[in-house]
This record gives C-alpha cells, structure tokens and sequence, in this order.
C-alpha cells in the first residue's frame, strides 16, 4: 500500500468539505476520483500532495515521488521561454535533452522544442506540461482533469499512454468530473460527494447500475 486514508475529515471553518474518508492506493493502481463540482476532489489531492491538513484522521504515504499534472496552465504559458527552456529549467533535476527529446518526439512535439510557450495552443501546452510531470519520472501521477484542453484525437492518444505508463508499473491518480474519459478495465473509483459515495473497481461500480460516460455510451 502506497497511500492509506483513515477517516480523514477537512473542515472550512464551519463548513465540511470531506468527512469519514476511508481509501487506499497500491502500487501500480490506476484510481478514478469522481465527482460533482465542489465534491472535495481537489481538497484531496491538496492532503495527497501535502499542501493541505486534515483536521482529523491519518494519512499513511509511503515515500513515493508525486508527478502532479494541474488543472490549469501554469504562469509559464505567458513566459517568451520556449518549450526546451520550460521543460529544462522548470524541474530542479535538470532533465537531460534525451529524456526531453524522447518525450517531445512520443508526443509529436519534436518539431515544436524552440518555438515559444505564448505561441502555442492551449493543447500543445498542456503536452509541454505532461511531458514536464513525466521528466521527474514519478511514482504516482496525479492528473487533475488533464483533458480540458486537449482535442479528441490527442485525448485518445493521451489515456493510452497514461495506460502503457500504467502496465509498465506506475501508479495513476486520474481526477475527472465524469467518467467518458481514461476509464480501464482493473481500476479503481473512488467516488466522492463530501463523503465516499463508492470506492471500488470500475466492474463493481457498474454492477452498481452505473455507465461510463455520458448518455452516449452504451456499455
Ligand atoms: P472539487 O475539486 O470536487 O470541485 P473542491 O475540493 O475544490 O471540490 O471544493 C470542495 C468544497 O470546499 C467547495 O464547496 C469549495 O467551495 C470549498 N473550498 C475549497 N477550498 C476552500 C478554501 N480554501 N476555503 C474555503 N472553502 C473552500
């Protein structure tokens, strides 16, 4: 076990944002947290991340290195740096230039390794940001709806790659407000409402009478 929640509760001064969460994490899962707009995900991953205190019960972590993808684009994609400048100086382990040419040519961003972040989609920088969360080589990446900016094409492309990151060994923590996106077969939801709704495998959740996805989807 990688992480273990025990009835962690966080409290707003009089407002509870998380009460009674009980979860866990091995190496090598790949967990779903869902949940409405202001169900508390992000307060998690603050108490995941240790930028945030439970006002009760205990967080096991065992000492894993966090890649953390956030939500929004970072300051850096106002910056006149280019993409090579951003994903050399922006990590205190100076990556070497054949990781980040690996990983820019994985992600058919090779061409772009000079060009400005300001001149970049809003896509194309939140690549230059997944390539920067991978460089630190994590043991546990925590996307925090990584897809917002991504088109459908680039977004299939991205969840099969988190998945062949996933089967070579490392742990994914995948925040989303719904489930159409980055759902494998062997993972694991943890459901959140406050309270945990459901915490379990994604083939239990549907047992449930839950779907993946929207209306759309037939499953
Ligand atoms: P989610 O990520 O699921 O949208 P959040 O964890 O961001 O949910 O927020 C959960 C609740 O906590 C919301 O009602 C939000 O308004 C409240 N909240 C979040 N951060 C703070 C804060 N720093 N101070 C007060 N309330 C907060």
């Amino acid at each position: 076990m990688i992480i273990e929640a025990e009835h962690l509760k966080v409290e707003y001064g009089h407002s509870v944002v998380l009460s009674d969460i009980n979860f866990y994490v091995n190496k090598g899962d790949y967990l779903n947290i869902i949940g409405p707009n202001g169900s508390g995900k992000t307060t998690l991953i603050k108490l995941l991340t240790n930028l945030q205190k439970p006002s009760q019960g205990k967080l096991n972590i065992a000492p894993v290195v966090f890649g953390y993808l956030p939500q929004h684009l970072s300051q850096s994609a106002q910056l006149p740096a280019n993409v090579y400048e951003v994903l050399k100086f922006s990590n205190a382990k100076k990556p070497a230039d054949e990781a980040i040419k690996k990983l820019l040519s994985d992600m058919g961003m090779l061409e772009l390794m000079y060009h400005p972040m300001r001149k970049l989609s809003g896509g194309e920088q939140q690549r230059v940001y997944i390539i920067r969360a991978l460089l630190s080589n994590p043991d546990v990446l925590i996307l925090d709806e990584p897809t917002s900016a991504l088109d459908p094409e680039f977004r299939k492309f991205f969840y099969a790659y988190i998945e062949k990151l996933n089967d070579n060994g490392m742990t994914i923590i995948h925040v989303t407000h719904d489930l159409s996106d980055g759902l494998r077969h062997g993972s694991r939801i943890l459901e959140l409402d406050q309270v945990v709704k459901f915490f379990g495998t994604f083939e239990q959740y549907q047992l449930l009478g839950h779907k993946k996805g929207g209306h759309h989807h037939h499953v």
